[in-house]
């Protein structure tokens, strides 16, 4: 072999030697870490799991029991509860509602009323997705608008009272309470990432690889069952998507569904068949994905930089619109 041709074999030699290094490391840096996942049913909702590091598999995580205890504290139907002592007339001295009434207080309000949890008697009308569902009449929901009105609240310090009849119902933030709190929970673990879906309110807490590559989220096709519209993907942070094809039933091919236009009463008539919010706090994006679906996409857009979310809109033709500063493929 002649001199030239023996440091052109080294070389060779070299780089394929450096190129599989490379290679071992990258899929080393980018291995996810040790996982385990469940599913389970709580809150009325299917909840879905994935939580990452050397615990993980030992399948120590309670989540459930934490999603649980918040649903019984704020449960309108658990009559023990402190949203149905509320509902009573009780006037009820609990610090984290009266914060909670609070911001639902102001979205309410930069939402023009449309978004008001005072809307319980109204849900409870329609009664969307039970059994005993149906269209009341229009005297009926004139009845009933009487009780609605996030105004009437009254929050003194943590002190909460109702005027009489009027039922909070917060079916439109608890997903997204329940989220808030599992971070909480993540934060005090010994975990390394987790990725937690409590009926369509999502979670991405920490890394799920040593390269800390971004979470994948699929988010749902509102028209196609099973199907996915695209890819969302973050960092860390909660997800919250609102649609009209959640809970619903058809009529005289009209379609009736669960979110409610609170300053009418009846289901919000919106151009938007699913929106999805992503931001930093769970409670918000539950909130703002419901608000911003009962506002559509021009009148929403202020309350999405107000609290600093973004946003994918699914109009009913079907266009999609991306708002923000997020990474959605489709
Ligand atoms: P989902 O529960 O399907 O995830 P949302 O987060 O959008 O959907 O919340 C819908 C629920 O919020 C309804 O089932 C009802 O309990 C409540 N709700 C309906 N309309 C309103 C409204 N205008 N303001 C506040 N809450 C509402
Ligand atoms: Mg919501």
């Amino acid at each position: 072999m002649t001199k030239k041709k023996l440091i052109s074999v080294v070389l060779t030699v070299l780089v394929l030697v450096s190129a599989v290094i490379s290679a071992v490391v990258y899929s080393q840096r980018h291995e996810r870490f040790d996982f385990s996942e469940k599913s389970s049913i709580a809150m009325g909702t299917i909840v879905t799991q994935k939580v990452y590091g050397d615990y993980a598999a030992k399948d120590i995580v309670n989540t459930k029991a934490v999603i649980d205890g918040l649903d019984d504290m704020i449960s309108w139907r658990d009559s023990e509860s402190d949203i149905a002592k509320l509902n009573s007339g009780k006037t009820m001295n609990v610090a984290y509602l009266a914060e909670i009434i609070k911001q639902c207080k102001e979205i309410s309000a930069l939402s023009g009323g449309a978004f008001d949890i005072t809307v319980g008697g109204i849900s409870q009308l329609w009664n969307i997705g039970e059994e005993t569902q149906r269209i009341p009449t229009d005297e009926e929901i004139a009845d009933e608008m009487k009780f609605v009105g996030y105004g009437k609240i009254e929050v003194k310090g943590s002190e909460i009272t109702l005027p009489e009849g009027m039922k909070i119902d917060l079916g439109a933030v608890g997903k997204g309470m329940a989220c808030d709190m599992l971070k909480a929970y993540f934060d005090a673990s010994d975990l390394k990432g987790a990725i937690i879906s409590v009926g369509g309110s999502i979670l991405a807490w920490g890394d799920y690889n040593k390269a800390g590559d971004k979470w994948q989220i699929a988010i749902a096709h509102p028209r196609e069952e099973g199907e996915y519209l695209g890819v969302l993907s973050i960092d860390e942070g909660f997800v919250s998507t609102s649609g009209d094809y959640e809970r619903y039933f058809e009529e005289d091919g009209k379609r009736y569904h669960h979110i409610i236009d609170a300053t009418k009463g009846y289901p919000a008539e919106t151009d938007l068949v699913s929106v999805t919010i992503v931001c930093d706090s769970g409670l918000l994006s539950d909130a703002l994905s419901t608000a911003c679906f009962i506002l559509g996409q021009e009148k929403s857009m202020p309350l999405l930089e107000k609290y600093n979310a973004s946003a994918i809109y699914v109009d009913k033709d079907m266009n999609i619109s991306v708002v923000g500063d997020i990474d959605f493929e489709y």
